[in-house]
């Protein structure tokens, strides 16, 4: 069986080879797209993680307004940074980095984003778009994902599409993408039971687990595709990626799978939301 790497480095390239044109046009009208990045405490995974965003953002030409706040800062100084950022006429896109301290209500923190600048799919308004088939702005990691079945030309309607993992980010707006397309959709969780039978029967699995390896190779049935959004320590996903390769018509690794598309989606939101705004 001839077998595709779904490779997100090169996905990733082309999606941000056409956002250099978008950013030189809207340079050229005076508009320079901002993504504006905040980051609550100094956990040092957080801060690599906004550190490549906004470098990402550099790379081609986006601005990025990084705000790092310290580990005690409240909520409500949280909010009142946010009223900010939706305020500046400036600034096109924002984005929480979470998770944030404990002690901070993350959900109102997201919910508190202007609509037009959730360009990393927080708020419950732009999940319920995304849900109802019109979001704009989709969570970057499920649109990182569609992205990567397009580019790929990978078909998904009628097909059984098994997502793993049901978080507000990741695992319940890549099922509602997928159904979206015409897909029939399970979307499995910790108390799903049976869930080696329910992957044997998918056509497109999507592990969005949060534990390393998780996926095991005799899961697989022949012929599936697999993207694998997990992301833990040491660079392992969320699928035995060996085990699975053997089976799988398709597989993301990891690195350089889901990961560089991710960010990318972010860049393209930016922009997005940057011609938006001189198109109003
Ligand atoms: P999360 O919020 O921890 O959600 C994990 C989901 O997995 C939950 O819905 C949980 O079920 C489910 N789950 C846990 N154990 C399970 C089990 N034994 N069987 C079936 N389901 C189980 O994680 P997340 O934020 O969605 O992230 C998932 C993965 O994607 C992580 O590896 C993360 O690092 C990665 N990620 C990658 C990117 C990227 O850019 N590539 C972005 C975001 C996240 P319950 O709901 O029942 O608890």
């Amino acid at each position: 069986m001839e077998k595709l790497i779904l490779d997100g480095t090169k996905v990733a390239g082309r999606v941000k080879d056409s956002l250099k044109e978008r950013v030189e046009e809207l340079k050229k009208k005076g508009k320079t797209p901002c993504l504006a990045t905040i980051l609550v405490g100094d956990d040092p995974s957080s801060e690599t993680y906004v550190r490549m965003k906004g470098n990402a953002c550099q790379k081609i030409g986006i601005d990025s307004k990084r705000i790092h706040l310290p580990e005690e800062t409240t909520t409500e100084e949280l909010l009142a940074v946010i009223d900010e950022l939706n305020e500046d006429e400036k600034v096109d896109g924002i984005l929480l980095q979470h998770p944030v301290p404990s002690h901070v209500d993350e959900r109102a923190a997201f919910e508190r984003i202007d609509i037009e600048k959730d360009v990393d799919g927080v708020t419950s308004f732009g999940y319920g778009q995304t849900a109802l088939g019109f979001g704009k702005y989709p969570s970057c990691t499920p649109a990182a994902i569609l992205r990567i079945i397009d580019d790929y030309e990978i078909p998904v309607k009628g097909k059984h599409a098994v997502v793993i993992g049901r978080s507000p980010i990741l695992g319940k707006p890549v099922s509602a993408l997928l159904l979206n397309r015409d897909a029939t959709v399970t979307t499995c969780h910790s108390h799903t039971q049976n869930l080696p039978d329910i992957v044997k029967q998918a056509d497109i699995v999507v592990a969005a687990v949060g534990r390393p390896e998780f996926v095991q190779g005799d899961w697989i049935k022949k012929g599936a595709v697999i993207l694998d959004a997990g992301y833990n320590k040491g660079n392992i996903g969320d699928v035995d990626y060996d085990a699975c390769y053997e089976n799988a018509s398709a597989i993301t690794p990891v690195p350089g799978g889901v990961g560089p598309v991710t960010i990318s989606m972010l860049l393209k939101h930016t922009v997005d939301a940057a011609e938006e705004k001189i198109t109003k």
